[in-house]
């Protein structure tokens, strides 16, 4: 039997923008003292904007949007859909692309116009040929605190697309707030080093872990729970599904994929930080009442 003050603090969630998939899910709420944030979509608005195209030799902007367009476009991810935008604003139509690839966390792949177009972290083309030039844009773009979307075809590294976001204008406020609950933040992401600190610094979080996989982000997870924290983690991605699930409270931003939002035990419909902050003050008060 699920006591009466539970049902309604679910109701009270359900008016404050939070989906609770059991009243059950609001007790597991009030033990969390650590929370760990996802970075692209999560604490950044996830809709970033192209900078810069650095091309090697030969190659074209136009050609490097055409192919990498063609491929982001079947892409869910905001990288993806912030590439494919630019280029069908410079094209109207994308190719179409066969054996469409997604590695989570890391990039796609894909056949276009008979070209094998990879595009996302360096990791992905491993064994490529890459021109120090591009070596060098991809360096120094992460040196200021932006992504660099390494693209090539053919075994060759013909492009760094630089791309940057936004933190959501809400974001550190509600760090801060969750930090007023007793929570310890933790920013978790599977971008670079750089970006996650600068943006850490910018909403102020200390604990920062860069550069992980979907996989790597449920061992951080795990890590936490084995020091005896209660871990509650909030996500909007694919990659971010399986952490959700091993987290104490899974949150998913409701602006997010349909993988995140069936992982979580709670859905943010806002999809902004605050929202978090609104369902652990809640459970508490409603804890409180039933005590
Ligand atoms: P986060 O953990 O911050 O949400 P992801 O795990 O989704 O980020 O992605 C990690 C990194 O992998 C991105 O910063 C980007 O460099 C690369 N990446 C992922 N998906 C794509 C894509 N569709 N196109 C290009 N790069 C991608
Ligand atoms: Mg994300």
């Amino acid at each position: 039997a699920t006591p009466t003050a539970l049902l309604v603090g679910t109701g009270r969630a359900a008016q404050l923008g939070v989906v609770v998939k059991g009243p059950e899910v609001l007790e597991s709420t009030r033990r969390v003292d650590t929370i760990v944030l996802d970075k692209t979509g999560t604490v950044t608005a996830g809709r970033p904007s192209l900078l810069a195209v650095h091309t090697g030799e030969g190659v074209s902007v136009d050609d490097v949007l055409w192919l990498v367009g063609g491929v982001e476009e079947a892409s869910e991810h905001p990288i993806a859909g912030c590439l494919a935008a630019a280029a069908t604003q410079r094209f109207g139509e994308l190719p179409p692309v066969r054996d469409f690839r997604a590695v989570a966390g890391s990039g796609v792949q894909g056949l276009v116009e008979g070209f094998a177009v990879a595009a996302g972290k360096l990791d992905l083309l491993t064994g490529y040929r890459m021109p120090m030039s591009l070596l060098r844009a991809k360096n120094q773009a992460e040196q200021e605190g932006c992504t660099a979307v390494v693209a090539g075809w053919d075994g060759i590294v013909h492009a760094v697309l630089v791309v940057a976001d936004t933190v959501k204008p809400t974001s550190a406020k509600a760090i801060e707030q969750l930090r007023g609950l007793g929570l310890r933040p933790v920013l978790l992401t599977g971008d670079n080093e750089a970006v996650a600190r600068s943006i850490a610094r910018e909403v102020g979080i200390r604990d920062v872990v860069a550069g992980v996989s979907p996989e790597g982000k449920v061992r951080v997870v795990e890590d936490l729970q084995a020091r005896g924290g209660v871990v509650a983690m909030v996500g909007d991605g694919v990659n971010d599904a399986a952490a959700l699930a091993t987290a104490d409270l899974g949150l998913s931003i409701g602006t997010g994929t349909d993988a995140a939002i069936e992982a979580g035990d709670l859905t943010l419909v806002r999809g902004d930080l605050l929202a978090a902050v609104d369902a652990i003050r809640l459970s508490r008060r409603t804890l409180k009442t039933i005590k």
